[in-house]
């Protein structure tokens, strides 16, 4: 028999507070287990902060034929949009065709085609592009998103930033998401349907005793260390899974991680309307430029090996250079070094499938249970953002045989806080916030609409002007926000404030960044 008190064991042990960690937490919490999750630094601070930040369904995957993939993300997309209508909303994306446009030389479909069609000789079809999207439009059950169309680039909007030889596009709907909030999200709700969520602190040890895992923490910050004990752990690591696996678990187990690194680069606007283009290059890869935090545009994304997760991932010259190139060749002014104000990288922890080459490893999620160690851990690989609460539900069914207790899915549609409003509501919303803050300007409210919804309220409180709000920070954050930020979100240094909280950062200067800084510290 066990020793231990049967009190002071947890459920679970969730290890990683990205998106998964999270929405796995979140999950299981509401349906009776008992969590304890820790995040060695912010939440989202690796991946899940670094995304294109779409929900989709990955229009290029259905040439890897990943339908199921595909499938699942297109369903989510509507039901994630109802529940979180503050930090994601419906955008229209234009895919400018041209003969020349390549395959990804090992996609399953353009190996058929070069039997079926070889004069294509690597050639996309313009009738290929068409029967995706007709796929793409029909898969999800889409109920809100508006449909497919033909797009005539050499009148309208769409064509104007382009190059001349674009005539002619297809325009297709997908949504957009603030991954990092998502994640911030998710971990309040969990939080507040009892989990226990910690930031700067590191699973440094987990040894197994009589059944039960003893986790060693530590403090980030302080350096205290403190055990936890659980009777399964969740390997939610992100690109450490399998370090966690090797190194902190140590079964014996050949699963490995991919590390794909993939970067982005934030340009000043670089056109008028508010949708995106999806470009394909001739070496079959696509890129995304995207309408960003009002007056800047998103530029990504890169596929490149990356060999070490204790390696911070960034944005190297080759790849700012091969982003400036791809976007220039479509677009009528030519794009440069000069015109970037920011980047980021982040690495994609896919499964090691054997795949050749780093886009066409799967991106569908795996997740592997181990008992060889004594007592069972879960681990996660890759996954998308998109389908995250589909992994978590996942999740739940394979640990069902270890807990009896477990209740029923109960995560479809419910919202996150501050998500508790109509899909089509944030123009009313943001109206009813001006109207009980006259102070605030219409940028102002729509940003805190955007990020907070109906919470906007309780952020604000009690203010009757400015000054009520507190240290002005600059670029509209003050105080009453920072402290609700740290309050209620997991927030702890400037850096998650202004770049995963908010983008402020866009907007602020190192010297107002580093007086928020000197501001939390001396608080
Ligand atoms: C460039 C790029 C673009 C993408 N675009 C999209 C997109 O548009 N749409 C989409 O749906 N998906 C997208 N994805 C995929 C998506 O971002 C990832 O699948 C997802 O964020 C992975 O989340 P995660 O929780 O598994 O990992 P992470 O977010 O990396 O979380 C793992 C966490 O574990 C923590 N951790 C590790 N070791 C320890 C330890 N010992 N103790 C405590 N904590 C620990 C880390 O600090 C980290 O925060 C993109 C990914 C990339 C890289």
């Amino acid at each position: 028999m066990s020793q231990h008190d049967p009190q002071n064991v947890l459920d679970l042990f969730v290890i990683g507070g990205g998106i998964n960690g999270c929405a796995i937490a979140r999950d299981a919490v509401g349906r009776g287990l008992s969590i304890e999750l820790a995040e060695m630094n912010d939440l989202a601070s690796a991946t899940s902060s670094a995304s294109t930040k779409l929900f989709h369904g990955g229009l290029r995957y259905l040439e890897y034929w990943e339908v199921r993939l595909v499938r699942e993300a297109l369903i989510e997309r509507e039901l994630l949009l109802k529940a979180m209508p503050h930090i994601s909303w419906p955008m229209r994306f234009v895919l400018p065709y041209h003969k020349d446009m390549r395959f990804e030389g090992d996609t399953p479909t353009s190996k058929l085609l070069s039997v079926v069609m070889p004069w294509m000789k690597g050639r996309r079809p313009a009738w290929l592009i068409r029967l995706g999207l007709f796929m793409y439009d029909h898969l999800g059950g889409r109920k809100i998103l508006p449909a497919t169309t033909s797009v005539n680039l050499s009148s309208g909007p769409e064509g104007a930033p382009l190059n001349d030889r674009f005539r002619k596009a297809y325009e297709y709907s997908d949504c957009w998401v603030e991954d990092s909030r998502l994640v911030a999200l998710s971990a309040r709700d969990a939080q507040a349907r009892g989990a226990t969520v910690n930031v700067r602190t590191k699973v440094i040890a987990v040894t197994q005793v009589d059944g039960i895992w003893h986790v060693t923490l530590a403090d980030q910050e302080t350096g205290t260390e403190r055990v936890v004990l659980a009777r399964m752990l969740i390997n939610a690591a992100g690109p450490w899974v399998e370090s966690i696996i090797q190194n902190t678990v140590r079964v014996n187990s050949a699963e490995g991680v991919r590390l794909v690194r993939g970067s982005h680069i934030v340009t000043r606007k670089l056109y008028e309307h508010d949708k995106c283009y999806l470009f394909q290059g001739e070496d079959g890869r696509v890129i995304f430029t995207i309408p960003y935090e009002t007056d800047f545009t998103l530029i990504g994304t890169t596929d490149a090996a990356h060999d070490d997760p204790e390696i911070k991932p960034s944005c190297t010259p080759e790849e700012e250079r091969y982003l400036l190139d791809f976007a220039s060749n479509y677009l009528k002014q030519p794009i440069s070094r000069d015109d970037i104000v920011w980047s980021y990288s982040g690495v994609r922890p896919l499964y090691d499938d054997g795949a050749s080459s780093a886009s066409a490893a799967t991106r569908d999620y795996v997740l592997t249970l181990n008992e060889g160690a004594g007592a069972p851990v879960l681990n996660v690989f890759g996954g998308k953002i998109t389908t995250h609460r589909k992994l978590a539900e996942s999740a739940m069914e394979k640990i069902e045989p270890f807990f009896a207790h477990l209740g029923a899915p109960w995560t479809a549609g419910v919202p996150l806080p501050g998500g508790d409003f109509p899909v089509d509501g944030v123009a009313a919303l943001t109206e009813r916030l001006m109207a009980q803050y006259a102070f605030l300007t219409a940028p102002w409210a729509k940003r805190l609409v955007k990020a907070y919804g109906t919470e906007a309220f309780d952020v604000l409180g009690d203010a009757n002007e400015v000054a009520d709000l507190g240290q002005d920070f600059g670029a509209t954050l003050t105080e009453r926000e920072v402290m609700w930020l740290v309050d209620h979100e997991f927030a702890r240094s400037a850096e998650d404030i202004v770049w995963r909280r908010s983008k402020l950062g866009l907007r602020l200067s190192a010297d107002e960044i580093a007086a928020l800084d000197d501001w939390l510290a001396n608080r």
